[in-house]
């Protein structure tokens, strides 16, 4: 079968590999759409640790085609959403239903685990989701990125009628412009690309702004005389303006105010920001990279992140995958140089980059 497989740094190859055996509790797929994301830069790049010879793919839906014995609840033809993060489903963060924090934990296509961007992957079956009649596959690719968004949200950092700037328009804060649609409050997007102030604007964002605009402060106070109550950070050290998303956002917050850091890749935002500001105002900073959660308190699985985002894909109250979304077709990834360049040449234009599977 086909496969991009990650060599090593700036090494992104089609490599042909074995059809993968049926491990005990796994479930053959044939992926359908796979997203590609800034974490997979990061891995060409080698800022992030992977297993060498690692079939790239996290973002990812499928069919199955095959099921280890005693896996009755699978049917073949049968649609999916894959969680990718390998677990061990035993230790205390796995029980607290913070799998991202196993002790034994993986990621597919990241480490530990091939990932979908092959033909045929065989994943454990407690990574799958079946999907709603109304979400398609095309749509169930984009789940992995919403769900962040969901969690950040429904923990409750954002009340009815709060004012919220989203510095950086990834795929996350687009999701997030949709969960607050109702809330009520002023939503700014902010972000270098006019294609993703657009997508924010389309999906609730009542007013969208470029970071490199002088009068970007000014126009912030004018909507938000009292300060932003939220500024929800997404910091990708491949967009040079996100170097300074942290330090502006302690300074646009209100006094009392949240900074919610939906992405912190790179040191140099860090690096930028003013200590006193966050200490002054009193300031409450709040990380979310446990990505989605099945916390047992809520719900457990049937009322995680994961879940919670699918059914409101389903409803239409999220909407994906994102404007401007560029579709590659597989069969188009020739060769290694077809590869590497899909990569490299990130961040493009394009809100997101998403693979056909069958095209
Ligand atoms: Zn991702
Ligand atoms: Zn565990």
């Amino acid at each position: 079968m086909r496969a991009v497989v990650a060599r090593g740094p700036g090494q992104f190859a089609m490599e042909d590999r074995p059809v993968p055996d049926l491990a005990p509790g796994h479930v053959l797929l044939r992926p359908l759409f796979n997203g590609i994301c800034f974490t997979d830069k990061h891995v060409f790049d080698g800022h992030v640790a992977r297993s060498a010879g690692l079939v790239l793919g996290h973002e990812f839906s499928a069919e199955v085609v095959g099921c280890a014995p005693n896996l009755g609840d699978w049917q073949v033809g049968e649609r999916v959403s894959v969680d990718p993060r390998i677990r061990c489903g035993q230790c205390l963060a796995c029980r607290a239903g913070l799998e991202m924090q196993c002790r034994d934990g993986g990621f597919l296509g990241v480490h530990g685990a091939d990932g979908g961007l092959a033909e045929f992957v065989s994943v454990p079956s407690y990574a799958l989701y079946r999907l709603p009649d109304s979400v398609a596959p095309l749509h169930a690719a984009c789940v992995e990125a919403a769900c962040c968004a969901t969690r950040a949200v429904r923990s409750g950092v954002v009340a009815i009628g709060d004012n919220v700037v989203l510095l950086g328009l990834e795929d996350y804060n687009l999701y997030v412009a949709q969960w607050l649609k109702r809330q009520g409050g002023t939503v700014v997007a902010v972000d270098p690309d006019p294609a993703r102030r657009a997508a924010a604007l389309r999906f609730g964002a009542s007013i969208a702004l470029d970071p490199a605009s002088e009068t970007l402060v000014r126009d912030l106070r004018i909507a938000m005389p009292a300060g932003a109550d939220v500024v929800m950070v997404a910091m990708e050290d491949y967009v040079p303006a996100a170097a300074r998303y942290v330090a502006m956002a302690h300074r646009i917050a209100r006094t009392q105010g949240q900074v919610v850091m939906m992405r912190a890749y790179g040191s140099q935002g860090f690096a930028a920001i003013e200590p006193s500001v966050a200490w002054l105002k009193e300031l409450t900073i709040r990380h979310f990279g446990n990505f989605f959660g099945n916390e047992p308190a809520r719900g457990g699985r049937p009322r995680g992140d994961w879940q919670v985002t699918l059914d409101a894909m389903a409803r239409g109250a999220i909407a994906a995958p994102p404007p401007n979304t560029a579709i590659v077709e597989f069969s188009r990834l020739a060769d290694d140089a077809e590869v590497s360049a899909l990569f490299a040449g990130m961040p493009g234009s394009a809100s997101k980059i998403i693979v056909d599977m069958n095209a």
